[in-house]
């Protein structure tokens, strides 16, 4: 397939002062070279940087001092001649430059369009460029390192290895049963599938088991914080956006109606949550009631209830506790510092199994174990193992509930004794499923949905 040449803004990650203009395809050297004064760039090597002008050809004026680089296919991210034009003039500027290689010949890049190129080429898979996208969004270095686990090729390399397993053990019933003068071939290959598919089956839930925590690194714990007027709602918010850097994110060459706060909590993004503009819920529970509550905090990940350690514990306070029943809970003992009027037992007879975390805001005491709580109720310590493979993108996580099901349909079927070729058909069914993920079974119409959702300039 020929491809035009495509060119954006390309900012990289964390640094504000260098914006880059990137070109890609088979132009991309001869357009730079035209407004490019410095070295003839058509001459010089690959994968080298150049010092020079751009210049506007037509009133023969330099725009910009730059540094250039060029990229020879195919060892490059899209696999195409890639220019990349680093400016340092600010975004003013850095526009004027696109603008100039547009007037080259050049097609504004859409978003997500080279790493589109990337995926169609070959040089990444699905998963893989999905993961890039999701490098863009990290919130916080864990989230980051999932990203990058990821980008690198480590879910893929699991999800080939699965397939590799099916199609060998599909081979292997094929050569059974062509070869039927063996004795108890029958019995042979209902050993073998049943072996192998209870081994997918393992492995597929082992994914599985990640995904909760993927998801949470991915998107963060939307958080909701409950309690009477007066408790110290307002203050834990402040002491958690100020102990933590807090994220707001905007997502660069996106528009979003929404602007998100996170706090990063020991590497686990906190989604402070803004439902229906109560972000902390001044008496949610009396606005609204108990079951509107419920059906309110359902959409939470996580509930902090704050009580108020220097008052008795009241009916409103119990309706909390009925209103945020069946979710995950911190309870918060606040105002420590001031005398005891709150009854614990009847507390830790109502928190259950919650964890009770006593706090003074206002005195900083409390927020450690208030942090070591959140991040101990998501990821009970299996998290540190920085390699570990999280699946936490919803589409992989549909796709492997899919394989999943197609497995225990195989397994089924040996169960119940079903003929060896309809068991085949479930067992290429999961691998077809499985070939989704990484891209190699997927309709057109899906990716391009997919790389729609990138980030220009990516
Ligand atoms: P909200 O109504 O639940 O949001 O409560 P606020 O965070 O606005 O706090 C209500 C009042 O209690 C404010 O005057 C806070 O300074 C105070 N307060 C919050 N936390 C503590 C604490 O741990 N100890 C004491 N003594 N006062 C606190
Ligand atoms: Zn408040």
């Amino acid at each position: 397939m020929e491809m035009d040449t495509i060119a954006a803004i390309s900012t990289p990650m964390g640094e504000g002062a260098i914006a880059i203009v990137r070109i890609s395809g088979p132009e991309a050297v001869k357009a730079a070279n035209q407004i490019f004064k410095g070295k003839n760039i058509e001459k010089v090597e690959s994968h080298t940087i150049h010092y020079g002008f751009i210049v506007d050809p037509e009133v023969n004026e330099k725009v910009e001092e730059v540094m250039l680089s060029v990229l020879r296919a195919p060892k490059t991210f899209t696999r195409e001649d890639i220019v990349e034009i680093n400016c340092h003039g600010g975004l003013v500027s850095v526009n004027r430059v696109l603008q100039l290689v547009l007037n080259q010949g050049v097609r504004l890049a859409e978003p997500g369009e080279f790493t589109k190129r990337a995926f169609l080429n070959g040089r990444i898979d699905l998963s893989q460029a999905e993961a890039v996208m999701d490098l863009i969004r990290a919130k916080t270095d864990r989230a980051m390192n999932v990203a990058i686990g990821q980008m690198e090729g480590r879910l893929s390399k699991l999800v080939r290895q699965l397939r590799q397993t099916i199609l060998e053990t599909l081979a292997h019933v094929e050569v059974n049963i062509d070869y039927p003068e063996y004795d108890d071939v029958e019995e042979m290959t209902h050993r073998l599938l049943l072996e192998k598919a209870t081994e997918i089956k393992a492995e597929i839930a082992k994914l599985l088991e990640t995904s909760k925590q993927g998801k949470i690194l991915r998107d963060g714990i939307s958080t909701v914080i409950i309690g009477r007027p007066n408790v110290g709602k307002s203050s834990l918010l402040n002491s958690l956006v100020h102990e933590n850097k807090a994220i707001v994110t905007d997502i660069p060459g996106t528009t979003r109606d929404v602007i998100e706060e996170y706090v990063n909590v020991r590497g686990v993004p906190l989604r402070l949550v803004d439902t229906a503009g109560i972000r902390e819920t001044e008496d949610i529970v009396e606005r609204i009631g108990v079951e509107r509550s419920r059906q309110v905090l359902k959409e939470a990940d996580l509930i902090l209830l704050v009580l108020n350690n220097a008052e008795p514990l009241t009916a409103e306070d119990k309706k909390l506790f009925e209103a945020a029943r069946g979710m995950d809970v911190i309870v918060l003992v606040n105002k420590t510092d001031l005398n005891r009027k709150i009854d614990m037992d009847e507390v830790k007879k109502l928190a259950d199994n919650y964890p009770v975390i006593s706090t003074s805001l206002k005195e900083e005491s409390g927020i450690d174990q208030l942090e070591e709580a959140i991040s101990g109720l998501f990821f009970t310590g299996r998290i540190e193992s920085g390699d570990m493979t999280y699946v936490s993108n919803t589409r992989h996580i549909a796709l492997l509930n899919q394989a999943q099901k197609a497995i225990d349909d195989v397994l089924s079927g040996i169960d119940a004794g079903v003929p060896i070729d309809l068991i085949q058909i479930d067992f290429t069914r999961t691998w077809e499923i499985l070939g989704e993920i990484i891209g190699d079974t997927v309709h057109e119409s899906l990716i391009n949905q997919l790389f729609s959702q990138f980030c220009l300039g990516k």
